[in-house]
């Protein structure tokens, strides 16, 4: 059993990327046995997300839908073809960037989640974003922007700007943006969307924030002193990127499909 993200231990001296995706793998195994809320009872498969697991840009949806549930992969319905395209405006794809939901199970008819599943999945994500320490994390829509500022203030009024912000054991640079899954049908919130898009780039060059000095320092908290400046500590070279190949419906995920770059 992998420690919760509160004890990864020293994730500060676990410093190469693989060591980093070998833990994130065994995170996964754990989830997709999870039982943790009633959503496994419905399941098709737990959808942890997928992509480079050493990306710099993450992005956090809300929960899986039908098709991700029977695929075990995120956004990959309507509102994922978006994102490609998005993506692809700003001259990224899948395997550049990691996907994954703040609930890893699809609540049944895609009913909005609710606050004890939320919180009982909220660990996976913190682990998620401990070990693929992402620089830039855009949160898609009013659940994952809600969850992970911990705010209730709405994504209209917030959308497109980007702030540091301690999210469980990472300082990051949160981004809420729109989802796409609103902006399939609403010509106005894509233009909106599409805007805050094109600023990720700009983000993603502001570079790493500072990391929480100590574990008392925010929800979880690092063991390790906090990351040297940003060009003192690059990240390793990723391997090339791999785009996540399509899945028969209801066959699980490999490892390397499911987190893209194994
Ligand atoms: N909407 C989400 O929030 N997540 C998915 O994975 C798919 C659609």
């Amino acid at each position: 059993m992998v420690p919760r993200f509160q004890g990864l231990v020293s994730i500060g001296s676990m410093k190469t990327g693989s060591e980093r995706r070998e833990l994130l793998k065994a995170v996964y195994h754990e989830a997709r046995v999870c039982v943790e809320c009633h959503l496994h009872e419905t399941r098709t498969n737990v959808v942890f997300g997928s992509g480079n697991a050493d990306a710099e840009l993450m992005f956090i949806g809300e929960a899986p839908g039908a098709n991700e549930d029977l695929q075990g992969l995120p956004f990959v319905g309507q509102a994922g073809k978006l994102l490609e395209k998005l993506l692809d405006e700003i001259g990224l794809e899948r395997g550049d960037v990691f996907i994954a939901n703040t609930l890893k199970c699809r609540p049944p008819g895609n009913r909005d989640p609710y606050p004890h599943e939320l919180e009982a999945c909220q660990h996976y994500l913190y682990s998620q974003l401990e070990l693929i320490q992402p620089t830039v994390v855009c949160t898609l829509g009013n659940f994952a922007t809600k969850l992970l500022r911990g705010e209730p203030t709405g994504i209209s009024k917030i959308h497109g700007q980007a702030e540091v912000r301690t999210v469980g054991p990472r300082a990051v640079r949160l981004y809420p943006l729109y989802h796409p899954a609103a902006a399939l049908y609403t010509p106005s919130t894509l233009e909106m969307l599409r805007a805050d898009f094109l600023r990720i780039p700009e983000i993603l060059e502001m570079g790493p924030p500072a990391q929480p000095q100590s574990k008392g320092a925010s929800p979880g908290g690092l063991e390790e002193p906090p990351d040297q400046p940003p060009e003192a500590a690059p990240r390793e070279t990723p391997a090339p990127a791999e785009t996540t190949p399509g899945l028969q419906p209801e066959a699980p995920p490999t490892d390397s499909e499911q987190l893209g770059l194994f």
